[in-house]
């Protein structure tokens, strides 16, 4: 079935494997993000096989999927309140700013006759989650410390999400200082310092990770191969684990500019034509309901995606020796964003490539 996925295990646990091993190197845990693939059971294992030492998502749905993997489960995304008795139930440890959310989490877990973790987030400057103001830091921690069925795992901040900040010794310096901080004026031990997501790893290479930040939450890293701050591959990691294979269904020579008065297009935008002539313009059965045309990068450089509707994807194919037709297959690396909206299409299909 077309378009599909396929996916290369073996590439994955590879990719996870260089990274963490790095990691640990340096003293830090590995939480493996799944949301990507939305948690997807085999891509799951080759992360385990690879040696991260948490598994992590942002979405109840997906944490289901993560029981009975062995590995102590995250909850990334601040739980919603009407969730809270899901996250306390599928999730180990949840990422979290709001007291009165931490208040719901208690009670369930108590409830569950359980403690649930919880790593309280910390605003660094990316405006993103997090307590910004530093009074509402400490007058949460003191009321987290009241009660009975939430432990106090640790502190942790995400960068590089929504506002692009940089991870540098200085604002992971600044969460090292509200740990001793913490631990100093309440007397508790901080275990977990969570240091940010892929964007973090640059850090490693360049001796600069703050000591102290002990574990990260990595997901685009094991999948595509690169650091998130720079966007710069990973030396030694592959950039191809996952091959989106879609379909020609029709093959013409056209006009690069259409013929009449232009309206909006599908989308309700007025689209905008530079004019290169005839072309040869091929058809692919996958749509925006799919991919997003940005998120894809033609494994055949000399074919550059021109845009696409609901259901039709338009490719450039003037530059092509070889003749393509209906029925021919185009290959495609996919960004994050491309790789995160094809699979969660069902009308993706996946095919998994391993060794073994
Ligand atoms: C998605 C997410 C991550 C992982 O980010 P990558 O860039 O894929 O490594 C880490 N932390 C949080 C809170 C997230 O939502």
């Amino acid at each position: 079935m077309y378009p599909r996925i396929m996916i290369d295990l073996k590439k994955i646990e590879e990719n996870t494997k260089k990274i963490s091993s790095k990691c640990h190197a340096n003293g830090i845990k590995v939480a493996g993000v799944t949301k990507v693939f939305c948690a997807d059971s085999p891509i799951v294992d080759a992360y385990i096989k690879g040696g991260v030492d948490y598994l992590a998502d942002s979405r109840v749905q997906n944490l289901k999927r993560l029981q009975n993997k062995g590995l102590p489960v995250y909850m990334l995304r601040l739980p919603m309140p009407s969730e809270a008795s899901e996250v306390v139930e599928f999730s180990d440890i949840s990422l979290n700013s709001e007291i009165e959310t931490i208040r719901l989490l208690n009670l369930s877990a108590k409830e569950q006759n359980k403690t649930h973790g919880i790593i309280l987030m910390i605003d660094l400057g990316d405006l993103r989650e997090g307590i910004f103001n530093e009074e509402e830091l400490f007058e949460t921690v003191s009321k987290i410390l009241k009660l009975k069925h939430i432990e106090l795992a640790g502190i942790g901040t995400n960068l590089t999400c929504y506002g692009g900040v940089i991870p540098t010794g200085e604002n992971f310096g600044k969460l090292i200082d509200y740990k001793n901080i913490i631990e100093k004026q309440y007397g508790i031990n901080l275990s977990l310092i969570s240091g940010g997501n892929s964007s973090s790893l640059y850090l490693l290479d360049d001796n600069k990770m703050p000591y102290g930040i002990n574990m990260l939450r990595v997901g685009e890293a094991f999948v595509l191969g690169r650091e998130t701050t720079y966007g710069n591959a990973i030396e030694g990691t592959y950039d191809d684990a996952f091959i989106l294979e879609v379909e020609i269904i029709e093959v013409k020579a056209k006009p690069s500019l259409p013929i009449g008065k232009i309206g909006m297009d599908a989308f309700g935008n007025k689209p905008v034509f530079q004019d290169k002539g005839i072309m040869t313009r091929g058809i692919c059965g996958i749509g925006r309901q799919d991919i997003e045309p940005d998120g894809l990068i033609c494994c055949d450089e000399r074919i550059a995606v021109v845009g696409a509707s609901s259901d039709h994807l338009i490719v450039d194919l003037t530059n092509c020796q070889q003749a393509y037709k209906p029925g021919d297959f185009l290959r495609f690396k996919l960004t994050y964003g491309g790789l995160l909206k094809a699979f969660t299409s069902e009308y993706v299909s996946k095919l998994y490539l391993s060794d073994d």
